[in-house]
């Protein structure tokens, strides 16, 4: 299949990340710009499509070479129709017949993915899940953003609202999520919930070295706990071991529902490394059925903040690749 070449677009809040990827899955061209989601839906068209020339100029191709392209968005959405409905963090991305605007502006057939399918997708296709024909990644972000893949598709439900693993309620009247429901995953084990405890901790009279006269500072985010964790605060390993106790039950839920192959942690709170991964590990070894647990290996993601538009890339493979 040599010389079939796909476009992958990951659109997020912040940043329009995208490149040329082979049907190998060899990053040819990448580049990343930022999306300022604020100057409405025809701006960020007119972003995507900027981003698909640079990256085919830099890789050496005309449009003529690229044989699809997959665009990865965050919000509701319908694949089929390749239409965006609501998307919380940007609320001028709305309603966008995202599929044929970018067709029309680039000429390049174009498939619809939600963002964190496509960065399950890149991780399968190359990444921490190659080789496996099930997986599921769970993104630990803002949010919990997650893909599950079986039989090497992505499993996208009815009306594309599968894998919504974030808001799978793991404790009744539990705190309360974005979604409005209370105790979903997302509310204990997300970077933006693990920053909330620790808060929560330091006010209730916790010390850390990030906290001061039982307050924790403004700025204060998941990455420095994470550092302070490492560095061997009390609090911030414990919340840390938290975390990955809450993100374990969840794993279990999700062992027990879809058994795959392989189970990827993704986000930037990998970075606590066995901090999360041991706690994690030791939930489903004690919780989950020993058939469900066995031969599923649970691992970090590797392909960071590239998973996602190397994934949109393969879902054009998957979608118009001659091999398909
Ligand atoms: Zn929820």
């Amino acid at each position: 299949m040599a010389g079939e070449y796909y476009i992958g677009i990951d659109l997020g809040g912040t940043n329009i990340k995208g490149g040329v990827v082979s049907s190998d899955a060899e990053v040819m061209s990448s580049m990343s710009i930022p999306t300022e989601a604020d100057k409405g839906a025809d701006h960020i068209i007119n972003r995507i499509c900027s981003v698909v020339d640079e990256v085919t100029a830099a890789a050496g191709m005309t449009r003529q070479d690229i044989a699809g392209m997959g665009v990865g968005t965050p919000g509701t959405l319908d694949t089929k129709a390749g239409v965006v409905h609501l998307a919380p963090n940007m609320p001028l991305w709305r309603d966008i017949p995202v599929v044929e605007r970018v067709q029309a502006c680039t000429g390049i057939r174009t498939v619809l993915e939600n963002d964190a399918n496509a960065a399950a997708f890149g991780e399968f296709w190359a990444g921490a899940g190659k080789g496996t024909r099930s997986m599921v990644m769970v993104t630990l972000g803002t949010g919990i953003g997650a893909g599950i893949i079986a039989h090497g598709r992505l499993i996208h439900g009815d009306t594309d609202c599968a894998a919504e693993l974030g808001h799978m309620i793991i404790e009744r009247n539990g705190r309360l999520c974005a979604c409005g429901n209370q105790g979903c995953l997302e509310a204990y084990a997300s970077a933006v919930s693990l920053v909330r405890r620790f808060r929560e901790a330091v006010e209730a009279g916790s010390k850390s070295v990030l906290a001061d006269d039982g307050h924790a500072g403004d700025d204060l985010d998941a990455r420095m706990i994470c550092d302070a964790a490492l560095a061997g605060d009390e609090l911030a390993n414990r919340i840390f071991h938290e975390t990955g106790v809450f993100l374990g039950i969840g794993i279990v839920n999700i062992l027990h529902m879809i058994n795959p192959a392989r189970l990827l942690i993704s986000g930037g709170l990998i970075k606590a490394g066995d901090l999360l991964m041991k706690p994690v590990k030791a939930t489903v070894e004690m919780k989950a059925l020993p058939d469900a647990r066995r031969n599923c290996d649970i691992v970090f993601a590797s392909l960071g903040e590239d998973a996602g538009f190397i994934g949109g890339a393969g879902c054009a493979l998957t979608a118009f690749g001659t091999s398909q």
